[in-house]
This record gives structure tokens, sequence and C-alpha cells, in this order.
């Protein structure tokens, strides 16, 4: 006689809705393409995922590190993730049975392990950057605040970055949080929440902007940060479309007040120990973070730092490079910069990875250095030419780049944020 059935539990890999900010990181990054998205929510095919865990590192905000256990045969369809508004409670009849029947555990993870205790190591080779932070890293706050229960802060400087005569708008915006608390780090970001709605009626979604300025405040000492934030006029086709949150930010007056969320972000931070080298690699407003550490490095040189700083800056034009002349006036024994203009008139295109294969040199003995950490900002076209740059550099060295860069994504020494 046959016996019952087995009803196969599902733990079913979701994204939080509500704390998600939409920043595309989990789709570029799944491996097998089981996260899509439409103009509401980021949503995960069940019959896809195959519990790999790449995507759940990189995810600034953890939203994507959300699980339901179901019955296999009722997992929640796409439609039903592009809906919600919030995650749907666990059934509590099911929760932890996921694994405990045979043939089950999609997720790769085995029944009861709670899944968010195994994040994927730097090492692995679906990931191109590290995953975990540099081991003297300050530990960071993270979500402190959600859309729910946004913290409030003030405007107290909107300037403009770029020549006025540069196509680009980018602004420097400060704003402060004043006797609320909003601990924050280099490399380090925040969302905002412009006002309004979209066309549908709903609430817009958080935009993310990495921090510009050091942990103990644009202005040291005080409760609070800066933002480098380009006007977005257009879309990647070209067409006109002004940029909901970046219009919002560049138009904001002093005193006018900002509901935050964050901060986000666990892993992009800067090492701690003075000895240690930054190599930096940035193009545009991606100099938010390379600006943050470099200012930290800076007031902590005063103290006794001693590790080199390293940067390759790229922008259209000189007039077009946010801080070009705050970045100058560096010291030049305390910061190594160089710039790479695409788009100056009468010269030929130069991007970041030709700057660094001029400084060859220079590079690979930062390479050779085991105290040596890799930031890389900026748009997502840049990341395979850095890489291919820093392989080619790593050869010419005699360096064996494929076991170079395994280490330096295992031991927090490599990391990317690019869109
Ligand atoms: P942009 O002005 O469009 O470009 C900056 C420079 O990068 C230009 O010289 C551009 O050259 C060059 N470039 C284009 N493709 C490249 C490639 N494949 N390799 C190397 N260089 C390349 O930059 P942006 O508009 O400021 O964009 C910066 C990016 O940083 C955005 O994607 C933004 O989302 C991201 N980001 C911003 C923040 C923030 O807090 N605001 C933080 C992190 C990251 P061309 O002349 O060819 O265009």
């Amino acid at each position: 006689m046959n016996g019952p059935v087995p009803v196969e539990v599902l733990k079913q890999h979701l994204i939080d809705p509500e704390i998600c900010i939409r920043c595309n990181t989990c789709e570029e990054t799944c491996p097998v393409d089981a996260i899509t998205h439409d103009e509401n929510n980021y949503v995960v095919r069940a019959d896809t995922c195959n519990g790999c865990m790449a995507c759940i590192s990189p995810c600034p905000t953890g939203a994507i590190d959300s699980w339901r256990e179901v019955i296999k045969a009722e997992a929640y369809s796409l439609e039903d993730q592009f809906g919600w508004d919030e995650l749907p409670s666990q059934n509590d009849s099911l929760a932890g049975l996921a694994g405990a029947v045979a043939g089950i555990g999609e997720a790769g993870k085995s029944g009861t392990e709670s899944v968010s205790d195994a994040p994927a190591l730097g090492g692995s080779d679906m990931v191109r950057g590290s995953v975990v932070p540099p081991w003297s890293a300050a530990k960071p706050y993270v979500n402190l605040y959600n859309h729910k229960a946004p913290i409030q802060a003030t405007v107290v400087g909107n300037y403009r970055l770029t020549d006025t005569s540069a196509e680009s708008d980018i602004h420097h915006i400060v704003l402060d949080f004043g006797k609320l608390p909003f601990p924050v780090l280099e490399g380090q970001s925040i969302g905002i929440l412009p006002p309004g709605t979209t066309q549908d009626g709903r609430a817009h979604h958080a935009r993310q902007y990495s921090i510009a300025s050091p942990r103990d405040g644009e202005r040291p000492g005080y409760n609070n940060l800066a933002l480098t934030v380009k006007r977005v006029t257009h879309d990647h086709q070209g067409r006109e479309a002004g940029g909901v949150c970046s219009n919002y930010l560049c138009d904001l007056q002093k005193g006018d007040v900002v509901n935050v969320m964050g901060p986000f972000g666990g892993t992009f931070l800067m090492p701690n120990h003075p000895d240690s080298h930054l190599l930096m690699i940035c193009t545009g407003t991606g100099a938010a973070p390379m600006r943050a550490m470099t200012e930290y490095r800076r007031r902590r040189r005063l103290k006794g730092a001693t590790g080199k700083l390293m940067l390759f800056f790229g922008a259209r034009t000189q007039g077009e490079l946010p801080y070009f002349g705050p970045l100058l006036n560096l010291p030049k024994d305390f910061i190594d910069t160089n710039l790479a203009f695409s788009r100056t008139p009468g010269q030929a295109k130069r991007y970041v990875q030709d700057a660094m294969r001029e400084r060859a040199a220079d590079v690979a003995a930062l390479l050779r250095h085991d105290d040596t950490f890799v930031y890389v900002c900026g748009l997502k076209g840049m990341e395979d030419g850095v890489l291919q740059s820093l392989q080619v550099i790593a050869a010419d060295a005699g360096l064996d780049w494929s076991a170079l860069w395994q280490r330096l994504k295992t031991e927090g020494r490599l990391h990317l944020e690019t869109y």
C-alpha cells in the first residue's frame, strides 16, 4: 500500500520590498538570471534560484536576505511578488520544515539551517570583488532607519561642483542630523526618499548615494555628511528624462528637510591600520567614497598614518571632474593622483585603465604588497576594463593574477561598486 505523499516544503528566496532600494545589484549579480523586476519590485523566480548566495553579500540593504518556507506547489509567483508592498508573514506550521522532507531544500541549504548565517565567502568564483570587509575595518552600523521610519536630515549646504560651462551639473550636498544618531563609515551609502509619487500613485522608492565625507563628519566633529549627486537629465538611451531624486537633491535649499534611510553597506569599507595602502579607481560621481576615504586618511595622517594612497580618477573633461581643485591641492607625498579625461577637445580619449597602464610599475608595486586595498567605484562599464588592466599589470610584473585576485577577494582587499 502506498504511504502518504510527502508535501514538499521550499525555503523560498524573496526580496523584502520595504527595505529594497532597487539598485539592481542583485539582478546583475545573479549568475542564473533568477532575479527580475518591474516598476514596483525586485523579485526572485522560485524555479530558477539555486541558492548559490552570490547575491546576498553585494546587496547594500540586506533586503535580498529574505526567506519564507512555503509548500513548493504554492510558491509565490512573480505576479504575487510584483504586487507586494511588504513580505507576507511566515506560515508558522511550515517554519523549519524545509529540507526535513526528502527531495527538498531548493535553496541549496540544509533544512532548518538559517541561510543568512552562511554568506558566500570572499573567494567565490561567481563574485568579482570581496564580500568581506578589510580585517581592520571599523564595524559599521546598517539599516538603522527604513522607509517607514526614516531619519530627518537638514540641508546645511548645497554647492555646484562642476564648472557652470560643464555639461554635468554635479552637487556637493551636506546633510546634518542634529542630535539624532546616524553613525557612518567611509564607503557606506544612504537612501534618500524623494517626496511625491509615481504615475500610478505609489510613493517613490529610495535612491542610494555614497557618503562623500569621513566618519567624523563633513565638518570634523559635526553630525553631518556629504553626498556627491549628478543631476540626471537624460536616460541611458540619451532621451530627455529628469531624474526624480537627483533633481530633488540638486534643487534643495539650505534648511530643507530630507528623509533618509540607512546607513547601508558592510564590506566596501576602508582598513583602519595606519600602514595600509589604498589603490582607488573611480569615474565621475563614483569619486564620492574615494573622497571620504582620502579625507579620513588626510585627517588621520596628522595622527601618524603612513600608508600610501594612489588614485585614478576619470571624467569627461577637467571641468566635469568633481573636487578637481581640492584634489590638486593635496600634497604629492600624501596622494599620488592620476587623472584621465575622455572628452578633452583635441586630445585622444583616455580612461582610468589607460592611466593605470601608464603607471604599471607603481601599481604593480602596490599589488605586491599584502597591505594594499583596492577600491573601484563608478560606471558599470569600467569594471571589466579595470580588472583587465590589473590582470595585465600583474602579469607583466610576474605576478600570478588569478591567485592574487582570489586572495584579494578572500582577504577583503578588492571592492567594486559600479552602477
Ligand atoms: P560620466 O561622467 O558619464 O563618466 C565618467 C568618465 O568615465 C567619463 O570620462 C567616461 O567616458 C568614462 N567611462 C565611460 N565608460 C567607461 C569605461 N568602460 N571604462 C572607463 N571609463 C569609462 O560618469 P557619471 O555620470 O558621473 O557616472 C558615475 C557612475 O558612478 C554612475 O553610474 C553612478 O551611478 C555611479 N556612482 C555614483 C555614486 C554617487 O554617490 N553619486 C556612488 C557610487 C557610484 P566617456 O567620455 O566615454 O563617457
